[in-house]
């Protein structure tokens, strides 16, 4: 007998209907044999129909505490009702909040972190012959507040779930057949994917690839997790990604890019004439950080008319753009600087496969590409296993196709797409 977690997200229990289809396939699941926990994102747009609603009776930034009361109760509705549509098949069901479920988290509202997962309810209903269904996106607090996990976070619980559980595999439901090599709402001809290391999954996630919520992608790593992504709209086998999958001779005949994903929330801030000397990147990088942005791509030019300054460019999340500007700024004066510069809607692309590590060429037909399109690439960065550039956002889907194409990843089908939100 198998231990199964089944996360379904949001726009796969948009509505009643969608429900009781989720009910048949945590049902059949069930009735194979094997132990079923379930994990359940809020119904459809519901977290920002909630969101919206806080806007208007408390515009800025309202109170964090009562922001998870509120948004926890999203996944609330999804697990009650879900419990509903499976004891309405026959099968014995219970629901659970996330602090029912034993998710304890830190104290930092809306995007808590979880210290410790003890499911002791979920284990007894699971053994009971139940099927156990746990709200996702949520914990409690060493406060004993409610908290949540962050946009996405019902991922996040999955994976800790069956981390905790120790499950032989949870399976990720979404409205896509598994992972693509880019994302097919940009490349009609995008393939799907059917095994990935854990390793470029990471680097996907962290790059702007939305099927998986990349905190959900480091807890599976950490504790050797496997994960299934599959659609809940079909019974098609998805992507599964493995914790150290090994090199066989059947895995070394497999393509040396794996995917593509892309990312247009970023924005660009430079500071212009700073003095050359050491230190100076660490003033402004620490700045930034200090102000709690993370800083991604950083790039430094010594100014060749006048050796004595340099320009810094980095770029951040688009929504962290006004905070860091102030923080750079902040800095003018002492450091001497002579202006600070920011660019939003800068778009970036990322190349990901553990093949790359031993192909040298990976970089050139990458940058070839992009010039025989028409793209200019303001930035670059690269990892064992990743290339990635900064362009114009308004450039970054002709270069996602153009790299997709020159990398022999295009397929002859279109890839289908059920829902259209990719969680
Ligand atoms: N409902 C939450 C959100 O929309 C959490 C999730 O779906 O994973 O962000
Ligand atoms: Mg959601």
């Amino acid at each position: 007998m198998a231990l199964l977690v089944m996360k379904f997200g949001g726009s796969s229990v948009s509505d009643a209907e969608a429900m009781r289809r989720v009910a048949g396939r945590v049902v059949s699941s069930h009735q194979a044999g094997n132990q079923v926990a379930v994990v359940v994102s809020a119904m459809g747009d519901t977290t920002d129909e909630l969101l919206d609603l806080a806007a208007q009776v408390s515009p800025g930034v309202p109170p964090q505490r009562e922001m998870d009361m509120l948004l926890s109760a999203g996944e609330r509705i999804s697990m009650a009702l879900l419990a509903m549509a499976i004891e309405k098949l026959g099968v014995p069901a219970k629901s659970f909040t996330g602090a029912q479920a034993g998710m304890r988290t830190d104290t930092a509202h809306g995007r808590a972190r979880l210290l410790d997962v003890q499911p002791a309810r979920v284990r007894l209903a699971l053994d009971e012959g139940r099927v156990a269904i746990v709200a996702g996106f949520q914990g409690i607090s060493t406060d004993d507040d409610i908290t949540t996990l962050g946009r996405g976070g019902s991922d996040t619980t999955a994976v800790a779930l069956a981390a905790a559980l120790d499950a032989d595999v949870c399976e990720i439901y979404t409205d896509v057949d598994g992972l693509y090599t880019a994302d097919p709402r940009i490349v009609p001809s995008a393939r799907p994917v059917t095994r990935l290391t854990i390793e470029e999954t990471l680097e996907m996630a962290a790059h702007g690839a939305k099927i998986l919520h990349l905190r959900a992608v480091e807890y599976a790593r950490r504790f050797h997790v496997p994960l299934h992504v599959r659609s809940s709209f079909s019974d098609k086998e998805g992507t599964w990604i493995l914790v150290g999958r090994p090199l066989t001779e059947d895995t070394m005949e497999e393509p040396i890019i794996s995917g593509i994903a892309h990312d247009r929330s970023l924005g660009k801030v430079t500071a212009v004439g700073i003095p050359d000397r050491p230190g100076a990147a660490a003033a402004v990088v620490g700045a930034v950080s200090r102000a709690g942005v993370s800083v991604d791509m950083i790039v430094q030019n010594v100014s060749t008319s006048d050796a004595a300054t340099s320009d810094i460019s980095f770029t951040i999340p688009e929504t962290d753009g006004q905070t860091t500007v102030a923080a750079v700024r902040g800095l003018q004066a002492e450091m001497g600087f002579s202006d600070v510069l920011y660019t939003s809607h800068v778009g970036k692309l990322s190349l990901v496969g553990a093949g790359m590590r031993s192909n040298p060429s990976v970089a050139a037909r990458l940058f070839s590409a992009l010039a025989e399109a028409g793209v200019n690439i303001e930035m670059i960065s690269t990892s064992e296993i990743r290339i990635s550039v900064i362009c114009d956002q308004a450039d970054l889907e002709a270069g996602v196709r153009a790299v997709h194409t020159a990398f022999d990843l295009d397929a002859e089908a279109e890839a289908v797409v059920y829902g259209g939100t990719g969680r």
